[in-house]
């Protein structure tokens, strides 16, 4: 054997030396992966970032609409008017809730940018240097005399947000620096309000949870995170809807932050809470347990945080919740401006003219603060469309969208009839052939799921309201689903019902005002054995008691009805009516 011989030799014999501990390492990942797998896999998804997604169709129209309206407002949005709110002087919207404006606008510009939009008129820094100045000793924005005014403790809760949202696009210190002084304003303040609210956590002060855990995560201030940590312990079932769920967004990020499963239990109490004061469109008062009227704050809110739950716990019923509202009252609340407000709520019939501040110049839309915070919702919730957890890839919402998975070379296209969602294509195309599992899920609204992948009926089991298909994929693949529901009657609401609400689906069928007097008792038509009696395109009817029949429509229909003044009113319970 000559000597060049050997040496190839012993190269071969390392190289399968090396080849056999790659494969014994793969195995052995494998193996992990499926000891672990699907129960570990359901749990702790990662939501995609924002740039990872881009929504077309029903969703990205709205959300468009959202942004459009914020990011041209420039003669309601002016330099002035954030001064004047950050300050707390007349001349602005809700001057009297400083740091309010500009730690939205702020939160909204960060997922402006990140979904792609620029121009925005007020830049982040010119923003900063306008308002820096009116930031107190004690680090709050604001006048010292309100310091103890639960609308500033608030406002500042926006602020410290919207500047660490500012931080991660600018990577400028100064808004790192203001947020440090509002977290340590917050800090200082907790034995004044950890308990203030019937012996809980006050929800105007304790929604500065997420700038906290923000400082922690995005700076590394553990004093943030401790601080946290003990006032987040008093937590409650607490009245105002938005602030409440805004705070429990805030214990969802604590929980990641921290690895503390309790906090999510905290969540899971005040949605359950939130729950029993659902309409049958999703919707809630603005106030718990009850109130005159809605939201789009609070809507938006309880959308991302379910979404986040759902992702949190691997538990797909935090997104039917979310789903409900999303298509049916979020969607409800959105006007033909693109912004959100208040609409009369109640569980039998919802829509109408409530609160209009201002002197009823924006009509029931309220761009102090829901505009903002609807727009910001369509961004943060989109994030959760898809998510992953090792090698599943989740299809959460069926909106219309392309998602990109850079790490697994995949990209997907998800098109369909949102937010019907009756058909919906995901088409899977991978870079290189690559094995990972698909987890589609399946709305609790569907009766049955039908899949074809690659053209072939595939019949997984459905679990825990998801389907998996696990397969080595490559090039091009399309997974078609059909989810079947027939028109349906769920008495509402669930504990106590009132009436019968109406679904085609996921969607909520409502008789508007145009239709006659929304406050005779209307009765939907069913046949001898309570099946839906639908007109002759497919709609379900109802009839008033002189025997008048019309037809009902989604929720949601109509909703560039520039109505913003005036909101139809929308009846959305009925009682049943049998049809011999
Ligand atoms: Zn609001």
């Amino acid at each position: 054997m000559s000597g060049s011989h050997a040496k190839h030799l012993v190269l071969i014999l390392t190289c399968l030396v090396l080849l056999a501990g790659c494969r014994a390492q793969r195995r052995s990942n494998e193996r992990q992966a499926s000891a672990s797998s699907p129960a570990a896999a359901l749990a702790a998804q990662s939501p995609l970032p924002f740039g990872g997604i881009r929504f077309s169709g029903e969703y990205g129209t709205r959300f468009a609409a959202a942004a459009a309206h914020l990011l041209t407002w420039t003669d309601l949005y002016t330099l002035d008017s954030f001064v004047a709110a950050t300050a707390g002087r007349p001349g602005s919207l809700w001057w009297d809730w400083p740091g309010d404006q500009i730690g939205r606008w702020l939160s909204v510009v960060h997922v402006a940018r990140g979904y792609g939009w620029s121009g925005e008129a007020w830049p982040p820094q010119i923003l900063l240097e306008a308002v820096l100045p009116y930031q107190t000793e004690a680090g709050h924005f604001g006048p010292e005399a309100s310091a103890a005014d639960v609308r500033l403790l608030s406002g500042n809760a926006f602020a410290l947000r919207g500047m660490m949202d500012a931080f991660a696009d600018t990577a400028d210190a100064r808004f790192l620096e203001a947020a440090r002084r509002l977290g340590r304003f917050f800090e200082r303040l907790a034995p004044d309000w950890e308990t203030r609210r019937d012996g809980h956590l006050h929800e105007f002060y304790g929604h500065c949870l997420d700038g906290l855990v923000a400082l922690h995560t995005q700076a590394g201030d553990r004093w943030a995170l401790d601080a946290a940590e003990r006032i987040a312990v008093h937590a409650g079932r607490t009245q105002h809807t938005h602030h409440s769920l805004s705070l429990m967004r805030g214990l969802v990020d604590l929980a990641e932050a921290t690895g503390q499963r309790e906090y999510l239990d905290r969540v899971e109490d005040y949605l359950a809470w939130c729950r029993e004061s659902r309409s049958v469109t999703g919707g809630l008062p603005e106030g718990m347990p009850v109130s005159e009227q809605d939201e789009g704050c609070g809507l938006a809110d309880w959308v991302v945080v379910n979404m986040m739950m759902a992702a949190a716990t691997g538990q797909a019923r935090y997104i039917d919740d979310a789903e409900q509202t999303l298509v049916n009252h979020f969607f409800l609340n959105q006007f033909h401006t693109g912004g959100f407000g208040h609409l009369s709520f109640g569980q039998e019939v919802v829509g109408g003219k409530q609160w209009q501040g201002w002197e009823g110049r924006f009509g029931s839309e309220n761009p102090g603060c829901c505009s903002l915070w609807g727009m910001w919702a369509f961004g943060q919730a989109g994030r959760y469309a898809v998510t992953e957890s090792g090698d599943t890839v989740f299809v959460n919402l069926y909106a219309e969208a392309d998602a990109a998975l850079p790490e697994k070379g995949v990209r997907l296209e998800i098109r369909g009839d949102f937010p019907r969602m009756s058909e919906i294509r995901v088409r899977i195309a991978c870079a290189e052939p690559r094995r990972f599992t698909l987890a589609l899920r399946v709305p609790a609204w569907a009766e049955a799921a039908e899949i074809w992948c690659g053209g072939e009926r595939v019949k997984p089991p459905v679990r825990g309201g998801r389907v998996l298909i696990s397969r080595a994929w490559a090039g091009t693949t399309d997974v078609d689903i059909v989810f079947k529901s027939a028109l349906r009657l769920a008495p509402w609401p669930v504990a106590k019902p009132l009436g019968v609400g109406v679904f085609d689906g996921p969607l909520c069928m409502a008789l508007p005002a145009t239709a006659g007097d929304l406050d005779a008792p209307w009765s939907v038509l069913v046949d001898g054995s309570g099946r839906l009696l639908p007109d002759a395109i497919g709609r379900p009817q109802v009839i008033d008691p002189s025997g008048r029949a019309a037809s009902l429509e989604p929720v949601s229909a109509g909703w560039l009805l520039p109505d913003a003044k005036d909101p139809v009113r929308r009846r959305i319970l009925f009682s049943t009516w049998r049809a011999l």
